[in-house]
């Protein structure tokens, strides 16, 4: 379609870049996969919490990559106080991220999207017929490049939105299957949480991240006392800082995590990732056929349109989340037990949690919460996201 060899050569073969090479093989573009992992979905860094649901509007994993269901989710407070919210009609699932990349990747192939492993984009250059791509000691020539590196790719635009995460994969008899849990203490995870996340056979990938902590130290004392055998270790970062101001920057387009779209809230980001692969696969097919680099735009707008207000929300709740005291969280753990609360997140939507929040505690509920958080700042912000 366009004069260079490639019509897009993709940096980062995750779920990001991934889906764009299927949508854009399936469009019939010459697509170039480059990924510096020597296997796809190898290491394995994400949980793999998902909407089956959602997922199912873009590519939904296969049934070999689901591990568990979740059936409810508890939300502990610093004191151990919790609440135990039904989930069994959210239609959440936990999937074998290193599966679903492997599927991904097939996908893309039988398509016609080459993909090469053990190849690290080092540079791009943009020329005036397109860009040159730099991997692997190797050149390749492409109309556009699509970074889908993911954290180290939002590195460069939003360094202050990540926190080191560390992950294990423990089992343990006190695991209990289906059952999600988010453990919130200001002082040990600030700015996050640790969390508990079951994928069956007693084997839960169990996590804690926070601003300015070490999060392995934070992990080992959340297991502490817990016990059970630790079969994994990872290191990653999780992003949590919004997607970036733009997503197309002359021939480069960002993807996924690159781009920012991760929630603001819980730094999930498969289901944004997959959408924005997909969305911008579509955007460039245009501007190809069209000859008109204008069609890019499309693709900020389709993305923003689905998530934009979303995610502007779960920005604002985690600004107000960030400000809060240990008291506080008390008092919203318990605010969630209340029946009217509970019901209505029981039939929410996953993948839109902010809006199902706010829209569950009603306005008169979230002004009374924020006449009793302890910060001024919070109180503030929380009124005002219903005013
Ligand atoms: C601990 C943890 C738990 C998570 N749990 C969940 C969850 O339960 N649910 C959820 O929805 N999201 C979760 N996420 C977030 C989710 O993993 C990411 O949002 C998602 O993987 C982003 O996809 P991506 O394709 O944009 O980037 P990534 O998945 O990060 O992939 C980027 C790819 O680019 C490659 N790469 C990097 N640099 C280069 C380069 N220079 N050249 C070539 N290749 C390169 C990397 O090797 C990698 O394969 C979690 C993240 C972490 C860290």
């Amino acid at each position: 379609m366009s004069s260079t060899p490639y019509d897009v050569v993709i940096g980062g073969g995750s779920v990001g870049g991934l889906s764009f090479a299927s949508e854009a093989a399936s469009l019939g573009l010459s697509v170039l996969v480059l990924e510096e992992d020597r296997e796809i979905g190898e290491p394995e860094k994400c949980d793999g919490l998902v909407s089956l649901r959602a997922m199912g509007e873009y590519i939904a994993p296969e049934k070999d990559c689901i591990q568990s269901r979740v059936r409810s989710g508890t939300v502990f407070s610093p004191s151990g106080a919790s609440t135990t919210l039904d989930a069994s009609r959210l239609d959440v699932v936990v999937i074998d991220r290193g599966a679903y990349d492997r599927q991904l990747a097939e996908l893309a192939v039988s398509r016609g999207a080459k993909v090469l492993t053990s190849s690290r984009v080092i540079g791009t250059e943009t020329t005036p017929g397109g860009v040159r791509v730099k991997a692997g000691g190797e050149e390749y020539r492409c109309a556009y490049y699509v970074d889908a590196t993911g954290p180290s790719g939002v590195i460069r635009r939003n360094r202050l939105g990540l926190i080191p995460a560390a992950k294990y994969e423990v089992r343990g008899r006190w695991v209990r299957d289906g059952e999600v849990e988010v453990h919130l203490d200001r002082r040990k995870y600030p700015g996050f949480f640790a969390w508990v996340i079951p994928r069956g056979d007693d084997i839960a990938k169990v996590g804690a991240a926070g601003f300015g902590v070490n999060s392995f130290r934070a992990l080992e004392s959340f297991l502490a006392g817990r016990g059970g055998e630790v079969l994994k270790k990872v290191a990653a970062p999780i992003y949590v800082g919004g997607p970036v101001a733009d997503f197309v920057s002359g021939r480069t387009i960002l993807v996924g995590e690159a781009a920012g779209q991760v929630k603001p809230t819980t730094a999930g980001g498969i289901l944004a990732s997959v959408a924005g692969g997909i969305t911008a696969a579509r955007s460039v097919w245009k501007a190809l056929t069209r000859k008109d680099p204008t069609e890019l735009g499309g693709y900020q707008r389709s993305w923003e349109n689905r998530f934009g207000t979303e995610f502007r929300t779960m920005k604002r709740l985690r600004g107000i989340f960030e400000g809060l005291s240990n008291d506080d969280l008390e008092r919203i753990v318990s605010l969630l037990s209340s029946k009217r609360v509970s019901e209505r997140l029981a039939s929410a939507d996953f993948d839109f949690h902010a809006t199902a929040l706010l829209s569950a505690v009603g306005v008169k509920g979230t002004l009374q919460l924020a006449g009793v958080l302890i910060s001024a700042e919070a109180r503030q912000a929380l009124a005002s996201l219903v005013r």
